[in-house]
């Protein structure tokens, strides 16, 4: 027979989002934190697809939580320029960046490890369906690694789902927002030195490519529209090769949907006691597609702003983003001067706040000023 239990939220996803809300309200109220992915020890299963590099902007989220980095999340080399290429121009320009380069499977199951205890955690369990009873208390329909199924009955709902949420979809579905599909391989990269770099080519994206090092390992991604994806990739791959760029053998392949905000009604904080966090909200930077930063930083917005005695802590929540919201429609400003072919390549070609680059980095062919 089916198991059944009762929780006062229900929390489905226990990435940045989810495990920030755990963690910041778990002494608070009687939380159950639901994840597909395996999140409590080092195996090797489902990974979340991510160029896993923290931004400043992410460092200050976790900074004002009083948490610290420990050191095995963190990953060599870490690099303090982002080398911007102009694909169809052959443009190339070099800017000072300090992003902290990690492991993301590592922060996330870090993230989680810092929950409290007494707080259940359901990993390697996937929600398949949600439904409301006659009392309005909401009922997911769970299936755990083993392929047994449960019922769990909440009275509030937390989607930290991410890009494709199925609380959004469910509860939102008037709210669709501008996704892509992205992709990202990873190769030996022994004979490569260091390196950052970001991809624009508008006849295969109106978004952009990465390449980054990580350990022995180069990243290759790209978030595309949704068709053609895959020839889309291949030929990304095959502009960068024609261009002198030697990728070594692939190790992995890996692929999801990213949301892009596109305007103040892509971002869907809830209402009632359905709550959205993180990427299911729309909170995600439309101009570098950085997540994790707004994923911290919603989900201690929330943690505070929650008072289950208030008539409609949705609101209150709303209303406690609206920095946020308004720090996400400020980088929308800034796509047009990264988007805009001709835009892009006139700051690039003036050099304003660039980095000039005296030593191209070995094994690529970077053309040095
Ligand atoms: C290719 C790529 C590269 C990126 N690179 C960066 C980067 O370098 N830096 C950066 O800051 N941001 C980056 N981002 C964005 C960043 O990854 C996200 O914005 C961030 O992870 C959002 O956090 P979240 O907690 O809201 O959602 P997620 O991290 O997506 O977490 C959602 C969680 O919900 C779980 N889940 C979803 N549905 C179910 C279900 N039905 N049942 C059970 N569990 C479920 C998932 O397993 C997952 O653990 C990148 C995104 C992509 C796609």
């Amino acid at each position: 027979m089916e198991s059944f239990f009762d929780t006062e939220i229900a929390v489905l996803g226990a990435g940045p989002a989810g495990a920030t809300f755990a963690r910041l309200a778990g002494e608070k109220h009687a939380l159950t934190v639901i994840d597909r992915r395996c999140l409590t020890n080092n195996e090797t299963t489902l990974g979340k697809c991510c160029g896993g590099l923290l931004s400043p902007d992410a460092q200050r989220a976790l900074a004002s939580q009083g948490l610290t980095l420990p050191l095995d999340v963190l990953v060599s080399p870490q690099i303090f320029a982002v080398h911007v290429m102009d694909l169809p121009s052959g443009t190339q320009q070099a800017y000072s960046r300090s992003y902290v380069n990690l492991d993301r499977q590592k922060l996330d199951r870090w993230l989680v490890s810092c929950i409290p205890r007494h707080v259940p955690l359901l990993d390697q369990t996937v929600c398949l369906h949600i439904s409301q009873d006659q009392q309005g208390r909401f009922l997911l329909r769970l299936k755990d690694r083993g392929g047994e199924s449960s019922l769990l009955r909440a009275r509030y709902l937390v989607g930290a789902d991410g890009a494709a949420s199925l609380v959004r979809r469910t509860f939102f579905p008037n709210r669709p927002i501008r996704q892509y599909v992205a992709v990202q391989e990873l190769y030996q990269a022994d004979s490569v030195s260091p390196f950052f770099g970001a991809l624009f080519d508008p006849q295969l994206t109106d978004c952009y490519g990465w390449l980054i090092s990580k350990g022995q390992q180069l990243f290759l991604g790209a978030a595309f529209p949704k068709d053609k994806v895959s020839s889309r990739f291949t030929q990304l791959r095959q502009k960068l090769e024609q261009i002198g760029y030697r990728f070594g053998a692939r190790l992995a392949r890996e692929g999801c949907l990213v949301s892009r905000p596109a305007g103040p009604f892509d971002f869907c904080t809830g209402s009632g006691r359905v709550l959205l966090l993180g990427e299911a909200a729309g909170f995600v930077s439309p101009s570098s597609l950085q997540g994790i930063s707004y994923a911290l930083d919603s989900g201690a917005i929330l943690a505070e702003a929650l008072d289950l005695e208030t008539h409609d802590p949705a609101a209150k929540y709303h209303r406690a983003t609206l920095a946020l919201r308004r720090q996400l429609l400020g980088k929308l400003l800034k796509c047009p001067f990264l988007y805009q072919p001709a835009i892009r390549r006139a700051l690039m070609g003036s050099g304003i706040f660039s980095l000039p680059v005296s030593q191209a980095p070995t094994g690529l062919p970077w053309k040095c000023r």
